[in-house]
């Protein structure tokens, strides 16, 4: 989609339903010449789009969530058959839900001018401005939901978007750049497809001003490197390996439900997912029991059927990833609670995978598996906890579970990421900044500080006709 129109190209790639392996369609690859056109198109687009008064932006956006909200059904599906989450339960629905309230929230806020500083002589005013054209680099594992994250900010303070959705999620992604364009004002959001080659067109592209990213650490550190050339302002979203700390003594059964899904939404491809389970030494058999039982009720197939609540791993790639980590992990010795062999196919099934007997020091526990699959280790004192949960170059999220909740302030300020729940996991609101520490990248998105995010400030200073003078 480049000026509002859909544009075509001569290569393309195929895209395969993961639940089935079935052919779902053919998504084009953009050419350097497109992705430059694209940027160009967004670089037109922006002035008159900035000039225009916030509540036309406002409202003009409200009627993107509108748009979305009456397509949910069909972008869902095309989320489903595309991505493997399925129709029901914390999956493609739920997604499109997220679409709709990521819109309408940063769609209703406001950057109003700030006096920094003012006395007799000088008034010292902050504006925001936007930064210009916004390149939007997309994952596969919440494709509509993180390209709304990156996009509608941007738009919301002025600036305008080429987003490139990931190769693995492309045909939902442009569907609902396609049904965003009905209402929005031709180059403001653009979009171009294809893998990472594309992406680095986009990210190389000297007009492009700021970078939205959300995916692997490696093409994070890429994205560092070609901002030498353009000097485009960051935000990095790379994933995490979320520690989730039981508290000793801690009442398992009325939150068992809630651990699982922090876990497991979206089988564990979620980049604020609880990755590695500490629990104290004493409580361990109860808290394997608990989440062994919920996950027994969880149906897993294909996502278009009606009950299923767990679908198929996105793609090979990580399919290969997740059992290469179960493998290393029993040839280490752990123990394998549940789960832990792949499926038999078609699609890429792995079954929810709880595994013992590991410890800090093993892949599994060390490295982001992005999978259903969860390490439980156990701990003797809570010292020890924090330790070993801190004992990493990533710091996106973390969780404290406890019965006491100034125990679990105390413990959760401790813990070396950008976000720490209390007795939940991955519980992001659009209100509510959300962004890593360390490795995990920088920059915050969601909530006024992520709309600042999106601008860049701009210093008025007034001198004030002091009395007396000319
Ligand atoms: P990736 O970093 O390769 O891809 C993310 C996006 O970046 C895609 O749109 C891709 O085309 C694009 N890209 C790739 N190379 C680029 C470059 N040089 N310049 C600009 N854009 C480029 O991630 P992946 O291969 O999809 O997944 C790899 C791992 O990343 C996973 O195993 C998982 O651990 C992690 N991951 C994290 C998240 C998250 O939400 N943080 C999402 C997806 C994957």
């Amino acid at each position: 989609m480049i000026n509002g129109e859909a544009v075509s190209s001569s290569q393309h790639f195929e895209v395969r339903n993961p639940a089935s392996g079935d052919l779902l369609g053919h998504a084009p690859v953009a050419t350097k010449e497109q992705v430059d056109a694209a940027v160009a198109a967004a670089k037109a687009a922006q002035a008159s789009w900035a000039a225009k008064s916030d509540e036309e932006r406002k409202s003009i956006l409200m009627q993107v969530s509108k748009v979305l909200e009456e397509n949910s059904e069909y972008l869902a599906k095309w989320i489903t058959e595309e991505q493997g989450k399925p129709m029901a339960g914390p999956g493609s629905m739920f997604e499109m839900q997220a679409c709709v309230g990521w819109t309408q929230v940063p769609a209703s806020l406001d950057l109003p001018v700030e006096v920094v500083f003012e006395d007799e002589t000088r008034r010292d005013e902050m504006h925001r401005k936007p930064i210009g054209v916004i390149g939007a680099i997309a994952p596969w594992n919440w494709p509509l939901m993180i390209a709304i994250w990156q996009i509608v900010p941007a738009l919301r303070a002025g600036n305008t978007v080429v987003l490139k959705p990931s190769e693995y999620t492309t045909l939902g992604t442009l569907e609902m750049i396609r049904l965003m364009n009905t209402v929005l004002p031709a180059g403001v959001l653009n979009s171009v497809s294809g893998d990472g080659k594309v992406g680095a067109y986009l990210v190389e592209n000297k007009e492009v001003d700021k970078i939205m990213f959300t995916g692997s650490e490696s093409t994070a550190r890429k994205i560092i490197k070609a901002s030498e050339g353009n000097m485009a302002r960051l935000t990095l979203e790379c994933g995490g390996n979320d520690p989730a700390i039981i508290l000793p003594g801690t009442d398992i059964q009325s939150k068992a439900g809630d651990l699982f899904w922090g876990s497991f939404i979206n089988m564990g491809q979620t980049c604020a997912c609880a990755k590695r389970l500490y629990v104290h030494e004493d409580d361990y058999d109860q808290v394997v029991g608990a989440l062994d039982a919920v996950a027994g009720q969880m149906p897993m197939g294909n996502g278009m059927e009606e009950g299923i609540v767990l679908g198929p791993v996105q793609n090979k790639m990580q399919y290969d990833k997740v059992s290469e980590l179960v493998e290393d992990a029993k040839a280490q010795g752990a123990s394998v609670i549940r789960g832990g062999s792949p499926m038999e196919g078609p699609g890429y099934f792995y079954p929810i995978t709880l595994i013992g007997n590991v410890d800090n020091g093993t892949r599994i526990v060390d490295e982001e598996q992005f999978g259903p699959v969860l390490p439980i280790i156990k701990y003797k004192t809570v010292e020890e906890a924090i330790e070993k949960a801190n004992d990493t170059r990533t710091g996106l999220g973390g969780s404290v579970w406890g019965d006491d909740l100034s125990e679990a302030a105390k413990v959760a300020s401790r813990i070396e990421s950008g976000t720490v729940w209390i007795n939940q996991h991955g519980a992001i609101h659009p209100m509510v900044p959300f962004g890593g520490v360390k490795d995990s990248g920088y920059g915050v998105e969601f909530g006024v500080e992520g709309l600042k995010g999106v601008t860049q400030p701009q210093v008025i200073s007034i001198k004030k006709a002091v009395a007396g003078e000319a």
